[in-house]
């Protein structure tokens, strides 16, 4: 019952995320303006924003021009509401498993604005340092864990980014390390680092085979896939790692 509410609450944020997708790299007020189509303009009526449902009635175009619409829009609806589902199941219904929903949202307009464009969006990491900081409020008693968080990784890649001039990598993920490090505690930010290194060395290595040419690397998507499994399964992770030394 819960889960299905998080799956269908998870499409409905999904819809907005494409929205944010779109806009904020153009500048675009993500709020106030309503929806309309990006080919011909046209305001998109209510009955047409239904998550997933209505990319499938229109057959993927625009009722108005008939121009198509990006089959990314029910997708990114359709990777929220799962990745909501999973965030229940795993964590239950509880203010940290909220959190969390909003923080795996963030995470994915970063990850496709990033791809596309090799920018985070400064808003995005400052919404990220907000969830960060009701969740320090909540979890009080630990805050030490949180606060060593925000600069122990970003504080290596500063150091990082201050020694190749910048060339290594980008600011937009190291204030991005830095929020979602305020977010996971010191422990599971170093785990997201990590992951986030070796899936972005593997899938990079294999893109570049494939397609036999040089790509720009867009860290972000990485450690956004990174800071979301440190998000559920890290204490997990981390316990494991640790009691495999302790026998
Ligand atoms: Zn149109």
């Amino acid at each position: 019952m819960y889960n299905t509410f998080a799956f269908l609450f998870g499409l409905l944020i999904g819809s907005f995320l494409n929205v944010c997708i779109f806009r904020i790299p153009r500048k675009e007020n993500i709020t106030t303006t309503r929806s309309h189509c990006t080919s011909c303009g046209n305001v998109i009526k209510w009955y047409d924003l239904v998550p997933v449902i209505s990319y499938l009635l229109l057959g993927g175009k625009c009722r108005n021009c008939k121009s198509k619409i990006s089959v990314q829009y029910p997708l990114i609806e359709i990777l929220n509401g799962s990745l909501y589902l999973l965030i229940a199941g795993v964590m239950g219904i509880n203010i940290k498993s909220v959190l969390m929903m909003a923080l795996t949202s963030a995470l994915i307009v970063i990850a496709v604005i990033d791809w596309r464009t090799y920018e985070i969006p400064f808003g995005l990491n400052v919404f990220i340092t907000v969830l960060g900081l009701i969740n320090l409020f909540f979890d009080r008693t630990n805050w030490l864990l949180y606060v060593v968080g925000a600069v122990c990784v970003s504080g290596f890649l500063l150091i990082l980014y201050a020694a190749t001039k910048g060339r290594g990598i980008g600011g937009g993920d190291i204030k991005l390390m830095a929020a979602a490090g305020l977010f996971l505690g010191w422990k599971n930010c170093i785990l997201a680092f990590i992951i986030g290194c070796v899936l972005g060395s593997v899938i990079h290595l294999i893109r570049m085979k494939v397609s036999k040419q040089d790509h720009v690397l867009a860290f972000g998507p990485y450690l956004a896939a990174g800071i979301f499994i440190a998000g559920i399964w890290g204490d997990m992770i981390v316990n494991a790692y640790i009691s495999s030394f302790t026998v």
